[in-house]
């Protein structure tokens, strides 16, 4: 699939179709929510500003890459005047004050916002079945979930309800859903594009992350967020990726794979299958393979998940119905708390900020939340050994095919365990993109941190040869 944003941007600029009617169109594809994509419309705002491109196009004035090209963005991202739900019930009113910084740069760019995305509630699951718009359906077979949790931005971009969407990827939320609905979707390195207005989840691996049908729109997208942000303190400067440097495979010799993700009981049989027809074929092509050891599936999802409860029972502890959110008033301020939270947020929500402030508290922190601080650390300096011996790592995006909607609200745990491939590369804050192609829920590139460019470059090689 080529660049739309580049076609888009062509018809709009010889005037083969105007903005508004682009907009139009996308409105009303969105507008029947046959999929429980749409969370809200932006319909007047997107009119508005549809009909400014317009007129710069009628008045001969040149426009930008972006200028016009609608998107979408998942529900927990700020702009203002916009409804930012997080797909709950305790912000279902609740308006943004003010923008994100990833959001606030494509608009500068010119780029449309088209809709709020439904997702699982404030990032909490793996199949935006989570949320209190409805459960996500699968963009190829609406009896499977969407994935998760940036479910219904990777099906609005495979169902071409959007150019491109605005995930959040705390432990595969953007590369996930990406693989059920055969999209790109890229985690970039931890700081490369600011957090600033993304509703906290877990603080420390919480990313911006684009989902497109082509890499150069992923890579146009990426360009555009990417920088350091004042507003974000672990934000960083990086330098644009351009189309050139992404088009050879200089400096791309060797390719490592976990073997025991790729050993274990738990993979599906095809994907696996599938997998080492992709590894056969990058041998063909004359690069290395070496095979890596990892740490066991448990291990990094427990960790993963100590973690990310702890820092949402933290971040969520701001949402009592003061400040913020669906208030309840009780007998006296503490009940006010209580019932406030335990009525507006969902099952899934309060087992993490139960589970979260279990491991927080005196007497647990030093045998469960130190610990797994330790193993990040771990996980981090194992990761630093491979990037001494691999240049890129390649891996199934998930160790199996999406569940049929209802399956996972069943099974938690299971759910938690479908995220094993995607959590250690959280963990490791490296740049992780899923390609749609390989396995039926794709393959996952991963770099060294700030290697991003490799990570597209390798992808760009990938994609031709499978
Ligand atoms: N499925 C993982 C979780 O529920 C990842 C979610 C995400 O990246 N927001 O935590």
């Amino acid at each position: 699939m080529d660049s739309q944003i580049h076609k888009i941007h062509q018809q709009l600029v010889s005037k083969d179709i105007s903005c508004t009617a682009l907009i139009q169109e996308k409105l009303d594809l969105l507008k029947p929510n046959k999929h429980h994509t749409v969370n809200s419309l932006l319909d007047t705002l997107a009119l508005d500003l549809a009909s400014k491109v317009d007129a710069k196009i009628a008045n001969g004035e040149s426009i930008g890459l972006l200028e016009g090209i609608p998107f979408g963005i998942k529900d927990v991202y700020m702009v203002q005047g916009t409804y930012t739900t997080a797909s709950s019930n305790l912000l279902k009113h609740y308006k943004s004050a003010y923008t994100a910084t990833a959001i606030q740069k494509l608009l500068d760019a010119g780029a449309i916002p088209v809709v709020k995305e439904n997702c699982d509630s404030f990032g909490h699951g793996s199949s935006s079945e989570n949320t209190i718009f409805g459960a996500v359906k699968n963009a190829i077979d609406p009896n499977l979930v969407g994935g998760g949790s940036s479910g219904g931005s990777a099906v609005n971009v495979a169902k071409d309800y959007t150019v491109f969407s605005i995930g959040g990827d705390t432990g595969g939320s953007v590369r996930q859903p990406a693989g059920y609905n055969k999209v790109y979707g890229l985690k970039p390195t931890y700081g490369r594009i600011s957090r600033y207005g993304l509703m906290a989840y877990a603080s420390s691996t919480d990313c911006v992350g684009p989902i497109a049908k082509s890499l150069e729109d992923i890579r146009i997208v990426l360009n555009v967020m990417s920088g350091k942000d004042i507003k974000d303190q672990t934000s960083y400067d990086s330098k644009p990726i351009f189309e050139s440097n992404i088009s050879n495979t200089e400096n791309i010799k060797t390719i490592g794979y976990f073997k025991n993700f790729i050993e274990s009981d738990a993979i599906d049989d095809q994907v696996k299958a599938d997998f080492l027809t992709a590894i056969e074929k990058i041998k063909a092509k004359g690069m290395q393979v070496k095979a890596l050891d990892f740490f066991e599936s448990e291990t990094l999802v427990s960790t993963y998940y100590t973690l990310a409860m702890a820092e949402t029972a933290s971040n969520l502890s701001r949402l009592d119905g003061t400040n913020y959110g669906n208030r309840i008033e009780a007998e006296n301020l503490k009940e006010t708390y209580a019932v406030t939270r335990s009525e507006n947020f969902s099952e899934e929500t309060k087992r993490r900020i139960v589970g979260g402030n279990q491991v927080l508290s005196q007497g647990f922190a030093d045998e469960i939340y130190l610990k797994a601080l330790a193993i990040r650390d771990q996980i981090s300096a194992n990761f630093e050994n491979d990037f001494k011996e691999v240049d890129i790592i390649l891996s199934p995006v998930t160790p199996n095919t999406p569940p049929k909607i209802g399956d996972s609200l069943k099974d938690p745990l299971a759910m938690y365990l479908s995220d094993a491939y995607t959590v250690g590369f959280s963990l490791g804050q490296l740049p992780t993109l899923t390609l749609p192609q390989g396995t039926t829920t794709g393959l996952q590139i991963t770099g060294a941190k700030t290697n991003d460019e490799l990570v597209l470059k390798f992808a760009n090689f990938l994609k031709n040869i499978l």
